[in-house]
């Protein structure tokens, strides 16, 4: 599968870069420059004999094609329909929304430790990702100096 793609993509844009560079009457020593390429390599992308880097498949995309949509959809209509592909209707997963550390509590002996905003209990950790006892999400971004003393006796 990954090499009939890989050959369709070649093919594919192979006939893009000439397709471009006859209607801007490029020469093929302008297009490796533009695409910050060695001429030889950039020959063989021409004539359709190996397949372009990703570096040089989005400068393409960036800087010289025409229409960067109507490319990628025709590269998606030749590629075989039975690419796999996520289940209709994915839709990508949002992190937990987190709370801001914005206590601090200092017991007698000295020892200060950061406070779970939402179950009030003393952090094991500064700067962990969630809080152990309740699994809230902990954002860190204000402490500690946004952050409240409160002394325990
Ligand atoms: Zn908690």
């Amino acid at each position: 599968m990954r090499q009939t793609c890989r050959l369709i993509l070649k093919e594919q844009f192979h006939l893009e870069l000439l397709k471009t560079r006859r209607a801007y009457g490029l020469t093929q020593m302008e297009m490796a420059a533009l695409l910050l390429m060695d001429p030889r390599s950039y020959l063989e992308l021409d004539h359709g004999s190996s397949l372009a880097g990703t570096l040089t498949f989005v400068l393409y995309l960036l800087s010289l094609c025409p229409d960067p949509a109507a490319f990628l959809e025709a590269v998606r209509a030749s590629l075989p329909e039975d690419l796999p592909r996520l289940p209709a209707g994915s839709v990508p997963r949002r992190p937990p929304a987190g709370l801001p550390v914005s206590e601090i509590l200092v017991r007698p002996d000295g020892c200060a430790f950061p406070v779970c905003p939402r179950c009030e209990t003393p952090l094991e950790r500064e700067y962990q990702a969630f809080c152990d006892r309740c699994g809230q999400a902990l954002l860190w971004r204000d402490y500690p100096h946004g952050a409240a003393v409160r002394r325990v006796r």
